[in-house]
């Protein structure tokens, strides 16, 4: 493998790190930096090269639907000459390049953790493609995007029309001649959806709960707005929806071409077919829940929220800041569709863009909930020695994001330091110690 870091072998001749880092994306190369930072010895394991899912797990058209100027890895902010534009993928992955080179994190790059369990000793024992290895603390830095989710319906639909997920999507003609079906409307389906239809396919799309977000609003875009009201400064603990808030989807909009608002009524004038849920296949017949309206009002109603949030803040700091006309709807549908054939229609091939679910089945520790989600408080699992970092709001908005993970890496750094200074049992700042 062609690799950044040399320095492999070397590394990989001891068995034991006081801390291995499993991932080697944005977060596993900030909590590396951090460590260093506190002259913590450690190693980081990453299964494929630096940046992989930014390179290889994107479609063609890919750039940031965050702002340039979000991207703040520790000591490392963004210093493009555009931080109000939104990086191509290629930039996004020399970003993160750029951080490994300066940092120069004790990485391997082509070796996976393939599992990890508490050994009879106490430590924690890692089995890697490379052999095996002992540590006190592993940070779990995997991304959470492992899997990516289609319904087992799926395998009912005929073999000729053509099925892939969005993780596999690349630009429209690489889909078979005809119309698609992108299923989703988080940030992925919408984004796939556009791409589509500025290509000149047909585009039939299957609206979920997804929330939707302005773009720019009185003059300003949405997101520098909510970073001066606080916004990403919420934590987890003191979000209305408490931890459920790591279950929603994002709002979606999009950094295409500068960046603009996604309203999918006006989709729909331009010829996008609008469908509710998906709720099943027969055969080449798909079914969906009689839920388009709602969904549509629920994504106008969240982003004519943040509107009315922005407002509230203007009027209360007296700002002076355009007005904009109140929102109208630009469609209706007539009524919710239920069913569509695919042969009938001209549909040939689908789109998932449903999401994707974590994989930590390697970890064989007590760490996670029914549901396979890891428990933590800000990082800090249960089990002592395991953490989780880069997640969805392990502590806020940015957590998963550019934004936030350089402070969630810093603290996990402090505790992990403190640990390792005996300064700290690790019993007190997780929910419940427990030893494997
Ligand atoms: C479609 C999409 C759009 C996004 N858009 C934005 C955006 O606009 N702005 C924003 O700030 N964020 C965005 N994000 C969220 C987030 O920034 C990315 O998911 C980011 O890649 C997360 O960084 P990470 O380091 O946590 O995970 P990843 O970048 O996924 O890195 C994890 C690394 O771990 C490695 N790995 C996995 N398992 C193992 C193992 N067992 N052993 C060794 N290595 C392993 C993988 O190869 C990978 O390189 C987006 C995410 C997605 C999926």
């Amino acid at each position: 493998m062609n690799t950044l870091f040399p320095q492999s072998t070397q590394l990989l001749s001891r068995s034991h790190y006081p801390v291995i880092v499993v991932g080697g994306g944005q977060a596993g190369l900030s909590i590396s930096y951090c460590l260093q930072q506190h002259g913590i010895e450690h190693i980081v394991f990453e299964k494929n090269r630096v940046a992989h899912s930014w390179r290889n797990d994107r479609w063609d058209t890919f750039c940031l639907v965050t702002p340039n100027w979000q991207c703040r890895l520790p000591d490392f902010p963004y210093q493009g000459d555009d931080p109000q534009g939104f990086m191509l993928k290629d930039q996004i992955a020399e970003y993160v390049e750029a951080f490994a080179r300066k940092t120069a994190p004790p990485i391997v790059e082509g070796v996976g953790v393939q599992h990890v369990v508490r050994g009879k000793s106490g430590r924690l024992e890692v089995t890697t493609s490379a052999g095996q290895f002992s540590t006190d603390h592993i940070v779990v830095a995997t991304g959470g995007y492992d899997i990516p989710i289609v319904p087992a319906y799926a395998a009912s639909l005929p073999a000729h029309i053509k099925q892939i997920h969005s993780v596999d999507y690349r630009n429209p003609q690489s889909l078979p001649e005809g119309e698609v079906l992108v299923v989703g409307s988080g940030q992925s389906g919408v984004q796939i959806m556009e791409d589509l239809h500025l290509a000149s396919r047909k585009v039939h799309l299957c609206v979920g709960p997804a929330p939707r977000s302005p773009r720019v609003y009185r003059g300003r875009e949405a997101t520098e707005w909510l970073m001066d009201m606080g916004y990403y400064e919420l934590t987890i603990d003191r979000h209305p929806l408490g931890e459920k808030a790591r279950e929603k989807t994002n709002h979606y909009m999009t950094g295409r071409d500068g960046g603009h608002e996604i309203d999918l009524r006006k989709f729909a004038l331009e010829g996008v077919k609008l469908y509710g849920s998906m709720a099943g296949i027969q055969g080449g017949r798909l079914e969906f829940l009689p839920d388009l309206t709602q969904n549509l009002d629920d994504a106008d109603e969240v982003y004519v929220s943040i509107r009315r949030d922005i407002d509230k803040y203007i009027a209360a700091k007296g700002i002076d800041a355009p007005e904009e006309a109140p929102f109208e709807k630009a469609w209706a549908p007539e009524s919710d569709p239920l069913a569509l054939d695919c042969d009938a229609t001209g549909i040939t091939s689908i789109v998932w863009a449903i999401g994707f679910r974590p994989d930590y089945r390697w970890i064989e520790l007590p760490a996670f909930d029914g549901r396979g989600n890891p428990k933590y408080t800000r990082g800090v699992s249960p089990v002592p020695g395991l953490y989780f970092l880069g997640l969805p709001w392990l502590n806020t908005w940015g957590s998963g994001r550019f934004l936030g993970v350089a402070d969630d890496a810093r603290h996990l750094a402090e505790v992990i330091g403190k640990r390792l200074a005996g300064a700290d049992d690790g019993a007190g700042d997780a929910p419940q110690a427990a030893v494997a």
